[in-house]
């Protein structure tokens, strides 16, 4: 019998569209990737994602050449208090040091180079990624069983052309701007945009190493609230704050930059004490769509669901996102499930997002913008937990590594007697396994 479908199109050439085409492409099943940009996305936005998401590059084969790339350690994670820089509580992740699925830390700019790397050197019978392919939209014809975009092709100072290519199914995984999400549901995606904006920095400054900081230091205060991280080689820190102002120009926003440093880093630096190497400056929400199927046109991680960056859930929930939904549709084609597959997936990636993703990274944020600095140690329920973990080692290098319940195994949907070969991409779990998830997101 031919495999119920042959092709796939997928919308974006980010971390979740490239990591979708690679799992399908382990499968031998081909996909195209449409980029609107000339190139990959550099701008600074990730740079850590939990043992979840570890887990995921690893059954991509990519966690060799994102070890390689990245600071050879990670050892803590740690919450500040801005007004007097105090260091009042912390994660020591070298607890895991010794685990294949420990935390990730590389820039996203650079995981996305490997991923491309892979699929342009690996796979290239099975993905075929094309830049200068912006889809304008996305339809499709249920009777015909098809789907398609319609794509403005072309570079920068090109004429550009319209085409429209077809396929049985539509991804998209375009992002926060999703022109995908906009085909399906217009302008609506219900949700919040937080009354600030997020500024996001590689600095260089040897202040953090004559303080003693390294690591991650999220910084607590209501208006100098962050992360500060040591990420990259030669002493390259990313420097992310929110500034509770709204409506100011990105001049003004940067203008207001040195203030902002004076309080957070280490040793209250005057400007010409670092370098700046590059900013990008963003607005941050927690949204979700309220389908992630209609018909043949799926939708995946950025595109449907957004989350503030604080705790680092979008990447890691993106990746576990297009891991579970690669199963589902390899499931498909190899016909171990039927087509019913794809709404489990889109019911259950999405119940997950609003249960869990949602409501921690907004805990996350919270813990850091809006509680007093002075007593958010004794009264958050999420220090509580982690006063208990740190006082056995043993204890929370388990917790850090457990499967956790951001995650789910879409093959247990396989038809029984096929699913014994299925992959496993971790498992659901309740109680514990929640906590788990908490601090791994955390960190
Ligand atoms: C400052 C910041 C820090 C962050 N830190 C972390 C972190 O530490 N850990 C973590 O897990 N997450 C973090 N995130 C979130 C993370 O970066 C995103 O969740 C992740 O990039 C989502 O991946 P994606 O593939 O869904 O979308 P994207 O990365 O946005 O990729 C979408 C791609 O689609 C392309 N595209 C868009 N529209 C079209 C179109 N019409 N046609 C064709 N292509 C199109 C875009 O050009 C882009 O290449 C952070 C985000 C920010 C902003």
């Amino acid at each position: 019998m031919p495999p119920p479908f042959e092709k796939i199109i997928i919308v974006g050439a980010g971390p979740s569209g490239l990591l979708l085409a690679i799992f399908l492409a382990q499968a031998k099943i081909p996909s195209v990737v449409l980029e609107s940009w000339p190139g990959l996305d550099t701008r600074l936005r990730a740079t850590q994602y939990g043992t979840p998401a570890t887990r995921v590059f690893r059954r991509a084969g990519l966690v060799p050449d994102i070890r390689a790339a990245s600071i050879p350690r990670f050892p803590t994670i740690c919450w500040r208090r801005v007004a007097d820089g105090e260091k009042l509580i912390s994660i020591d992740m070298s607890v895991t040091e010794d685990s294949e699925d420990r935390m990730t830390v590389l820039q996203l700019g650079e995981i996305i180079q490997i991923m491309y790397r892979h699929c342009v050197e690996r796979y290239a019978e099975f993905i075929d990624v094309r830049f200068n392919h912006r889809v304008l939209e996305a339809k499709q014809d249920e009777e015909r069983g098809k789907a398609w975009v319609d794509v403005e092709i072309g570079g920068e100072g090109e004429e550009k052309r319209v085409q429209r290519i077809e396929a049985d199914y539509v991804v998209g995984c375009d992002g926060a701007a999703s022109a995908v999400r906009r085909s399906l549901f217009g302008r609506e995606w219900p949700g919040q945009t937080f009354a600030c904006k997020f500024i996001v920095q590689n600095v260089y400054y040897d202040g953090f190493d004559k303080h003693g900081w390294d690591g991650g230091n999220y910084m607590i205060d209501p208006d100098h609230w962050g992360l500060v991280a040591r990420r990259g080689h030669g002493g390259m820190w990313r420097v992310t704050y929110g500034d509770p102002v709204v409506g100011l120009t990105d001049e003004e926003y940067l203008a207001r930059r040195p203030w902002h440093f004076k309080n957070i880093l280490p040793g209250s630096p005057e400007p010409h004490e670092y370098r700046i190497e590059k900013t990008n400056i963003y607005n941050i929400h927690n949204r979700c769509i309220p389908s992630f199927k209609v018909g043949r046109i799926l939708v995946a991680a950025d595109a449907a669901h957004a989350n503030n960056p604080i705790g680092g859930y979008g990447c890691m929930v993106a990746c576990i996102d297009v891991a579970g939904l690669a199963d589902c549709f390899i499931g498909l084609h190899q016909g171990k499930a039927s087509a019913d597959i794809l709404d489990t997936w889109a019911t259950v990636r999405r119940d997950i997002f609003l249960k869990y993703i949602d409501t921690r990274s907004i805990k996350n944020i919270e813990r850091i913008w809006k509680s007093d600095p002075w007593t958010v140690v004794e009264t958050d329920k999420f220090f509580g937990i982690l006063k208990e973990l740190n006082k056995d080692k043993a204890a929370l290098r388990e917790f850090l590594l457990k499967e956790s319940s951001i995650e789910y195994d879409f093959t247990k949907h396989y038809d029984q007697a096929t699913r014994e070969n299925g992959h496993t991409n971790g498992s659901r779990n309740g109680g514990a396994g929640e906590l788990a998830a908490e601090v791994q997101l955390q960190a």
